[in-house]
């Protein structure tokens, strides 16, 4: 029996201007997994730690997106998943991808590695159908590619991994309250003003070239939705402050991170990003609300192994 530990991580997705095309992976918030291949074909869940998640496969995001890898290795392999979960569900950091990813990144791997990356992000976004109704990309592309990524096109699906300039630092924080993907994505009107489409893909171009570029000012100018957030803002408790808070203390833009309730700032350097946490944290401790506040690097690897 072929085992492997993983470390699967945390996603930030949308980042402001890029509404399900747009991700980046986090280094120090994530999920550990342990797979297993098994003679005895079939997938498990055989066990779940630090969530209240279905053990049934068919309603597991992991087990889902692993049954679409093995139907297209179409060999009668056998596959145990113990989830061991840090990253809450509904947090808004990718919970369901860090499981789907995590899953069919170390099945590949346990086989010698059959898919490339681009075939895994298809499976995982199996996974990610069954969390929100959506096969939504923008969090398992990260998780499996590490760094910011692009969805240029999902049909026909085109994933592009963009540059990480070494010094950015995301400051996080999850307010907990649960927001369901689907329920977030049922307060967004389906219509766009041109006017407002011309401004957001300026914005995502703008951001693109800031990364590539390593001009953390454009970066900075480019973290602008003006779609999305004003809708989905109204879901998070004081949303503005929180925003006014890390801007005010150098972040470089700052939005709703996924579907909420989480929001990211991101940063140029970890003292800034730490000075940011500080200030937001303050925000949060007048609501009597609690939260979990998070300072990470990008993580350029994806998904890390722990032990084989
Ligand atoms: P997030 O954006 O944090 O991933 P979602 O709301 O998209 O949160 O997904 C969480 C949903 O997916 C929950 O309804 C949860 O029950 C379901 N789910 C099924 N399997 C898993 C899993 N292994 N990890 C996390 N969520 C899962």
């Amino acid at each position: 029996m072929k085992s492997i530990k993983i470390f699967a991580p945390a996603t930030v997705a949308n980042l402001s201007c890029g509404f399900d095309i747009l991700g980046c992976c986090l280094d120090t918030v994530g999920d550990e997994m342990v797979i297993t291949l098994t003679s005895e074909p079939g997938v498990k869940i055989t066990r779940i730690d630090g969530a209240n998640l279905p053990m049934e496969t068919h309603k597991n995001v992991a087990g889902v997106a692993v049954q679409a890898l093995l139907a297209a290795y179409g060999n009668d392999v056998g596959v145990e998943i113990e989830i061991y979960k840090k990253i809450k569900a509904g947090s808004g950091i990718g919970s369901s991808a860090a499981s789907s990813a995590g899953a069919v990144w170390a099945v590949n791997h346990l086989l010698d590695q059959p898919f490339t990356v681009h075939e895994l992000i298809k499976f995982a976004m199996e996974g990610e159908k069954l969390a929100s109704g959506n096969a939504h990309a923008d969090n398992v592309a990260p998780a499996l590619s590490g760094g910011f990524t692009l969805v240029r096109s999902y049909n026909p699906l085109d994933v592009i991994k963009l540059h990480t300039p070494k010094d950015l630092v995301m400051t996080v924080i999850h307010p907990q309250i649960e927001v369901k993907t689907s329920d977030s994505r049922s307060v967004i009107r389906h219509n766009v003003k041109l006017r407002q489409a011309i401004q957001q893909w300026g914005n995502v171009g703008g951001l693109v070239a800031g990364l590539f570029t390593e001009d953390y000012a454009l970066i900075g100018r480019s973290l602008e939705d003006v779609i999305i957030e004003p809708m989905r803002s109204i879901l998070i408790p004081e949303f503005k402050a929180v925003k006014d808070a890390a801007i005010a203390k150098g972040a470089l833009g700052c939005g709703i991170s996924g579907s909420g309730p989480s929001i990211f700032a991101l940063n140029k350097g970890m003292e800034t990003a730490n000075a940011v946490a500080e200030a937001i944290c303050k925000v949060y401790d007048k609501t009597g609300l609690d939260f979990d506040i998070h300072v990470s690097k990008i993580n350029d690897h994806g998904i890390k192994i722990i032990n084989e």
